[in-house]
Formats: C-alpha cells, structure tokens, sequence
C-alpha cells in the first residue's frame, strides 16, 4: 500500500502536519523512532505566540511565565514582559498533549534512507519499508529528510543542558515566572528555565567556534549571576543536542519532499524558540502537501510552501544573522541590551 502521506518525526513540527491532514480526512502515517511520551532536551518556553495555534491545557502547565529577563556581559538587566500568557512545560508532556490533539498516533520506525521510486517514496527503516507519495521531514536537527534534499543548515549551535531539582518556594524566590537569558559569553547564551520544582540551566554555542562546551557550562554555573540560583539544588540529569542558528534553509522543498521544524531550521536564533516555528511550519506543509495533490501537480510545491511560509512570516527568520550582529564580542552584547533596554524603557 502506498500511503498518500508520510510524516517523519512526531514532535511539534510532524504532530502538527498530523493534526492538519487528519483534518483533512488524508490518508497519511506518522513515523518516529521513540515511543511517546519521549524526553527532548528543551528548555520548555513557549511563547504566547503559540496561544494562536492551539489552547495549552492547564494540567501540563509547569509555571505560567510572565517574560524574558535578559542580562548583558556588565550585568545589566532589561525585562521583556509578554503582551499574553506564556509559560513553561515538560516537553514530554507537552509532545504526548499535541499528539493526541492530532488524534493521531506515531508508528515506531527509525528511518534510514528515503528513496525516490518514480512517482512515491520508499522510507527505508530500522522497523520496515514502507510507501508514500508526499513526505514532510519533521525529523529535528539531525534530519534524515534534509540530506534527501541536498539542503543544508548554515549556522548550528551545540547546545547543553542541565536540569536540577529544587523546592517550588525557592525557585519562585530566586527566579519566579521569568525565563532568564544570558548574554555572557561570545557567539553563545545561556539560560535558566523555572520549572514547578526545579530549574533548567543551559547554554548555547556556534558550533564552528569549537567550544569546549562541557568547560563552558561548568563556568556558567559558577557565575556569581548563576551559582546563587542553584545552591543545594540537585542535579537530576545532562543532555546535549544541537539547535539550528541560520534560520529556514535555502532549499525547503525538493520532489515531494517537505522540510518543517528544527529539520527546515525553523528556530529564532536570539532565543532558541523553535517550538512555534515547527508548529507554524509543520501545519503549512502539511496543508500545502495535500493542496499541491489536490491540484493534480498543476501548482509548483516548492513555491507554494515558500510562499505560505513567507505570509506566515516564517521566512523573516532567515534575514536575522542574530549571533553575529549582537554576540561576536562583549562589545556588541552590551550594545544591544542597551537598545532593548531603551526600548523597555519608553513601551
Ligand atoms: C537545549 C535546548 C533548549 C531549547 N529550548 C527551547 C525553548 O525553551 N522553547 C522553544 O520554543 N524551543 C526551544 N528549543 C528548540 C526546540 O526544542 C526545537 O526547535 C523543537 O523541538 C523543534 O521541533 P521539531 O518537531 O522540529 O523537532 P523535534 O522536537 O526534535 O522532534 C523531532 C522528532 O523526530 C524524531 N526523529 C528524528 N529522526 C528520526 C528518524 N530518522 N526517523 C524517525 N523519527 C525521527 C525524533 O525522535 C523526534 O521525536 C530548545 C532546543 C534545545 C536543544
């Protein structure tokens, strides 16, 4: 049997795509090489941005969140208040939430390879081969379906993450509702992300830099602006994944092929956002797959998904070459927490 559509990848991006086509009534099957609910390492921030695309249930809610508190290299602080509700979320619960919202359920299957067969695809996997006309690669960073397409993701940045666990009265003394960014150190930040009872601390570097990462957030966590934060908290675990830092790739679409999510770049480079982007994404491929086979291929797909993608102003990510313009050096940090702090100022 050769399915219509095949999504690969059961995160925001893909639970999306599956939420769209099973409201269209499509015949399509989700692919994922984890059982759900699955860990991804995040720090959990979503912004209110997300409000306009689905309602989050007050029961996977870890902190309402009231805004970005952002720190320069001289410590100077400029608090970014939401204009709505925000807040802060395991992504294993989050994930599992949006995948039954799509009232679809992900088969497991590593795939390997996607090999084009005249008019449908052939998914090769470590659980099976199977069939589909369209693919939508929501695979994440480390994406099987880009490579398919020849495209490429410019700037990456190693990311690493460790997650404490604290008393809920501490936490919300020391942090509170605020998601804190630190721009501390060249071409990289760090974070720290409340969580009911416990935090997230992380930090973000160009991977082109070559930096000793491990080294790196050791230092971090011994900053007089950080160390404080977690005293007697204990460290429950440490992951480390990559987050892409150019946004949208060139090539977004190649055949049939379909890029959403972390696998299209789909990531604001100032923050690491990503779950909105892959959500955005992952709908407008979905909808604009289904769209390009209803027109029997009288539509071009590539330009079709750009253009949906530009409307959305999903393609804006791309003209921003944040690290760059506002984190090569100390200098430049600083300039821009100034700018934002005027900004604050006279909002
Ligand atoms: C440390 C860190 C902190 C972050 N914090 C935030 C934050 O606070 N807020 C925010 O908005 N964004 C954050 N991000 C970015 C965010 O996590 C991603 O942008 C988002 O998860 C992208 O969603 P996605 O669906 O594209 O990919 P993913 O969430 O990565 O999902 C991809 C899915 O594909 C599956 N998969 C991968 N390869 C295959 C394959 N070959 N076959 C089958 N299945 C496959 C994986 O198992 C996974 O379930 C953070 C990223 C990192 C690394």
């Amino acid at each position: 049997m050769i399915h219509d559509f095949a999504i690969i990848g059961a995160g925001p991006a893909g639970a999306m795509a599956a939420r769209k086509l099973e409201k269209l009534g499509a015949d399509y099957i989700l692919l994922d090489k984890a059982e759900f609910p699955r860990n991804k390492p995040c720090a959990g921030v979503l912004s209110p941005k997300i409000n306009s695309l689905i309602e989050i249930p007050e029961e996977i809610i870890e902190r309402p969140l009231t805004g970005y508190r952002i720190f320069g290299p001289s410590g100077m602080v400029v608090e970014s208040e939401f204009p709505d509700k925000g807040c802060i979320v395991k992504r294993e619960n989050f994930d599992e939430f949006l995948i039954k919202a799509s009232g679809s359920q992900p088969v497991k299957n590593h795939i390997t390879e996607i090999v084009e067969e005249g008019n449908y695809y052939e998914l090769r996997g470590r659980d099976g081969n199977l069939q589909a006309r369209y693919v939508i690669g929501a695979d994440g960073a480390a994406s099987a379906a880009r490579k398919t397409c020849g495209s490429q993701i410019g700037k990456v940045a190693i990311s690493v993450q460790y997650e404490f666990s604290l008393d809920e009265e501490r936490v919300s003394e020391r942090i509170g509702n605020w998601f804190e960014v630190f721009y501390l150190m060249e071409y990289g930040y760090g974070w720290l992300s409340p969580m009911k009872d416990g935090m997230k601390v992380g930090i973000g570097i160009l991977a082109e830099k070559k930096p000793d990462i491990w080294g790196m957030v050791e230092r971090f966590l011994d900053h007089p602006l950080i160390g404080p934060k977690i005293d007697d908290a204990k460290l429950m675990n440490k992951e480390a994944h990559s987050i892409p830092m150019s946004g949208p790739t060139e090539v977004l679409a190649s055949g049939k092929i379909l890029l959403a999510g972390d696998a299209g770049g789909f990531v604001y480079p100032g923050t690491g956002e990503g779950i909105y982007y892959a959500m955005g994404s992952g709908e407008i491929a979905a909808e604009v797959a289904h769209r390009h086979m209803a027109s029997q291929g009288n539509l071009v797909l590539e330009d079709e998904y750009n253009r949906e993608l530009e409307a959305a102003g999903l393609l804006a990510l791309r003209d921003i070459d944040f690290i760059e313009d506002n984190l090569s050096s100390s200098e430049n940090a600083e300039k821009y927490i100034k700018r934002l702090k005027f900004m604050a100022d006279r909002s």
